[in-house]
């Protein structure tokens, strides 16, 4: 209770773009495609990766200061923003010189689902929804986290953007994943804490999208969305 109270006070919502009614009824929704980074699992993970771990050895690499890495480092990944460079292991790995994949291994402690995640796949489960994890994440990240959290089992299909060669940013990422995996646009619900995503996959005609408001546990809650938004997957909990 104290979780849902806390939510409808930060719920700030209802783009006129979308036509997702809320709360959801999920006799209209038989696909379920899930983001998995700062929605199934908290993004503090893969901020304080970037942020704080990435720039502390790479000053340790290339002997300057952690500001000073981070510095530069802060220039070198906003241009990549976006592109499946951004999201990719092996890129970041060559343009800094360092083991990317290995890296995150050293951190892998802070790996963690969010509140209410597993009881949400497995009452999606029950309900036969058909449950897909749609991700940017690199195949190597993918692998670590789904290692480290065991929620892999939850899911009908599991889609890397890589394989398809095209991040969910791009509307034409929609096309080609439904072209490969059929799915009816006007029965399928997105969940993604990325605004960009959820307007291309709006644009190609996903009906019903929803975003988080709190990505990352340590950052303070959103207070202004563009598509409706739940802190925890409590709120959209499907009965049986
Ligand atoms: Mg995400």
């Amino acid at each position: 209770m104290k979780n849902m109270r806390r939510s409808r006070r930060h719920r700030i919502t209802i783009s006129p773009m979308t036509t997702t009614s809320f709360p959801l009824d999920w006799n209209e929704i038989d696909t379920v495609l899930l983001d998995m980074d700062g929605t199934l699992l908290d993004l503090y993970y893969d901020n304080h990766f970037w942020l704080e771990h990435v720039p502390q050895r790479y000053a340790e690499k290339h002997m300057t200061s952690h500001e000073q890495a981070r510095a530069r480092l802060t220039d070198v990944f906003a241009a990549q923003r976006g592109s499946l460079n951004w999201y990719c292991v092996d890129y970041w790995s060559e343009q800094l010189d360092l083991d990317i994949g290995e890296l995150k291994r050293e951190i892998r402690h802070l790996i963690a689902v969010r509140p209410y995640v597993e009881e949400f796949l497995q009452r999606l489960r029950q309900r036969s929804h058909r449950v897909w994890l749609v991700t940017n994440a690199h195949r190597k990240s993918l692998t670590l986290k789904m290692e480290c959290t065991g929620l892999e089992r939850w899911f009908d299909r599991i889609i890397c953007s890589h394989d398809l060669n095209m991040p969910k940013e791009q509307p034409e990422f929609w096309q080609r994943l439904q072209k490969d995996y059929p799915f009816d646009p006007a029965r399928t619900l997105l969940i993604d804490d990325t605004a960009s995503v959820l307007v291309a996959a709006q644009q190609f005609g996903v009906r019903h999208l929803l975003t988080l408001l709190q990505p990352d546990s340590r950052v303070a809650p959103r207070e202004r969305t563009d598509y409706p938004g739940i802190l925890h997957f409590d709120e959209i909990m499907p009965s049986l």
